[in-house]
Formats: C-alpha cells, structure tokens, sequence
C-alpha cells in the first residue's frame, strides 16, 4: 500500500530528528505529527490516518496523533499574472478568465509540516523535511 510506505517514512524520518535531540530530550514521545499534503500528491488521508496506528507500532510515535493538513492547488496565470488557487485537479484552467494554467506554485506537496514532543522544551519543530517516497 503506498500510504503505509508514505507513513513508515514519516515514521523514520521523525525518529531520526528525535534522536538528534539534545540528551535531555532522549526517550520523549511524540504527541502529535503534522502533515501537509498537496491534494495532487495522490494520497489517500484516510489510509495515512489508518495506516498511521499500524506504522507507529513500538516506536517512539506510538499513541501518537496524525494531523493531515491538505494544501490546495496554486498555480500563476501568465494572462492575469496573478496567482489562482483551483477549486478543483479536474481542470487545470484559470477560473478568472480560463486560459490554460502550467505554472504550478503549490498542491504537491508531501511533508512533514512539525511535530510535537512530550518534553519540557514543548514543541519541536522539523523544518518542512520532504519525505522521501517516489511515486
Ligand atoms: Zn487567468
């Protein structure tokens, strides 16, 4: 299943940054995952949500909660020079004057946006890391 490989990612990547953490952070658990997902990136948030108990398993997320943040498409008309955001991926036109849009700016996206630790420091943020899945 591909959102399980999405997730799996999420997890390691997110217990690698834990493990970068100061000492004192060593064996903190992580309360919450904040994901921001393009609606173009082909990803189904239910199995993230649904695969997200199973990934976490035994690991520092487990008990963890998955936050999906879903990021509209927006591209730049050229015609307008302005930047549009699309209502829906079906058409990939301007919806101010319905010239053809290429120039996609954002709705791609993939990334862990932060998460957050059971630890005195409160919250840590990971910098919009991409994760690294294909397809
Ligand atoms: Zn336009």
């Amino acid at each position: 299943m591909h959102e399980l490989s999405i997730v799996a990612s999420v997890v390691d990547t997110v217990t690698e940054s834990l493990e970068a953490l100061p000492d004192a952070s060593k064996g903190a658990r992580v309360l919450q995952v904040r994901l921001r997902v393009g609606v173009l990136a082909s990803v189904v948030v239910e199995s993230l949500e649904f695969c997200w108990g199973i990934a976490t398993e035994g690991t520092s997320l487990e008990g963890s909660k998955l936050v999906v943040k879903t990021i509209p498409v927006v591209m730049h008309c050229a015609v307008c020079d302005a930047d549009v955001k699309l209502e829906g991926v079906q058409s990939f036109r301007c919806p101010r004057c319905d010239e053809p849009c290429s120039d996609l700016l954002q709705g791609r996206e993939l990334e862990i946006e932060s998460f957050e630790i059971d630890d005195e420091a409160g919250l840590e943020k990971a910098g919009n890391e991409e994760i690294g899945v294909s397809g």
